[in-house]
């Protein structure tokens, strides 16, 4: 058997530095959600991605959750999510039973379509946050998409779980929003095994979370709390891998985005494929690599065939309405991420690959086709 290609799998720095850090909280015996390691992750997070305020906590999702609730969310409220993302977006808005109503994407960014959020706020008025994804390492359209925000005076949270080193017009996408959130779940851009990042410009927000995050443990000796809590902070052990791998993140994002150019090169001819967009005003580090392919080359098809060579793709994301749970939900257009989800498809994008990897899988891709 061929030695296994993965999908996106965690690397660790060829230096040690996240042993170093994990190595120190063991010597200190910070084996616990609070430490150092922890505090000097949030401050270099906080540099690195050019947010003011940060809140590490043990996942991307848990972000979403207290994003929400920073945001005002409540019961029965409706909140705009695309419907071409993973279901974490979508199922932090069921935690705060909130109602989800799902935005197609657009085929310029394979994101939310503005227009479409547009038509979305002309039929409802009790909405009370929109969650826009920056789906494989792309970003939205973040100008529009903003704007619309302002006119309908509607908080933004950007789920940048799959951008982290993505920026539009020269910043990072996520730190646009009223919250943003990132994780370094192992498939991530990097990784801390689990875990999330919540970013605001808003310091009572972000303390607002810290607090929630933290069981909503009053100010006081004994234990009191006027608020429902969570248990949701990053341990300091694990903050110790995050601190390690955000050394490595511009390397990270360079051989991702030197994937997707041999890809491009090597695969570019095939007739009929299609490439994941080219953002204008923004760099993308393609977190996964995408194409759509035509009739006689069904995703299907080309994943079997990676797979008898020990290779692993995967389809894109099957959209939220068309999910079990999230189909008695509605969903604003919806022909154009139906269209990815049956053409698309991710190839292997690990930044551990060689070249060598990378024409063992362009060589199988170029078979079936
Ligand atoms: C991975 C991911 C999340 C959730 O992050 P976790 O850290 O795994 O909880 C949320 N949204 C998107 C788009 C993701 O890809």
């Amino acid at each position: 058997m061929k030695d296994r290609i993965w999908l996106s799998s965690p690397h660790m720095s060829e230096e040690g530095y996240e042993l170093e850090y994990v190595h120190e909280a063991f010597r200190t015996n910070w084996i616990a959600p609070l430490g150092p390691n922890v505090d000097e992750f949030e401050k270099e997070f906080a540099e690195k991605v050019g947010s003011k305020y940060t809140v590490s906590l043990s996942s991307g999702t848990a972000a979403l959750h207290l994003a929400l609730l920073a945001e005002g969310v409540s019961e029965g409220d409706i909140v705009f999510c695309p419907t071409l993302t993973f279901s974490a977006s979508a199922n932090a808005i069921r935690y705060m039973n909130a109602i989800p109503v799902f935005i197609d994407s657009d085929e310029m960014t394979w994101n939310m379509d503005p227009e479409l959020l547009e038509e979305a706020f002309k039929k409802h008025s009790d909405v009370k946050a929109v969650v826009v994804v920056h789906l494989y390492g792309l970003s939205a359209e973040l100008n529009s998409i903003i704007k619309i925000c302002e006119k309908y005076n509607v908080p933004l949270i950007e789920d940048a779980a799959e951008s982290l080193g993505c920026t539009y017009k020269g910043r990072q996408t996520g730190t646009y929003g009223d919250s943003g959130i990132f994780s370094f779940n192992g498939n991530k851009i990097i990784t801390t095994s689990g875990g999330g990042m919540y970013v605001s410009k808003d310091p009572e927000k972000a303390e607002k979370v810290r607090f929630w995050a933290t069981q909503s443990r009053d100010q006081a000796k004994h234990y009191q709390h006027s608020e429902l809590g969570f248990n949701y902070r990053m341990s300091n052990v694990l903050a110790g891998i995050g601190r390690g791998q955000l050394k490595v993140l511009n390397s990270r994002v360079e051989k991702k985005r030197y994937i997707y150019e041999y890809y491009k090169s090597a695969l570019g001819n095939l007739e009929g494929i299609g490439w994941m967009p080219e953002i204008p005003d923004s760099i993308s580090t393609y977190w996964l690599t995408c194409i759509t392919t035509p009739r006689n080359a069904s995703p299907t098809k080309i994943m079997r065939a990676l797979e008898e060579d020990n290779i692993e793709a995967r389809p894109i994301w099957k959209p939220m309405h068309l999910q079990p749970y999230f189909e008695k939900y509605e969903c604003v257009g919806g022909a154009v991420s139906e269209a990815l989800f049956e053409r698309g498809l991710c190839l292997p994008s690990d930044t551990k690959m060689t070249d060598e990897d990378l024409g063992r899988v362009c060589k199988i891709v170029k078979r079936v086709w």
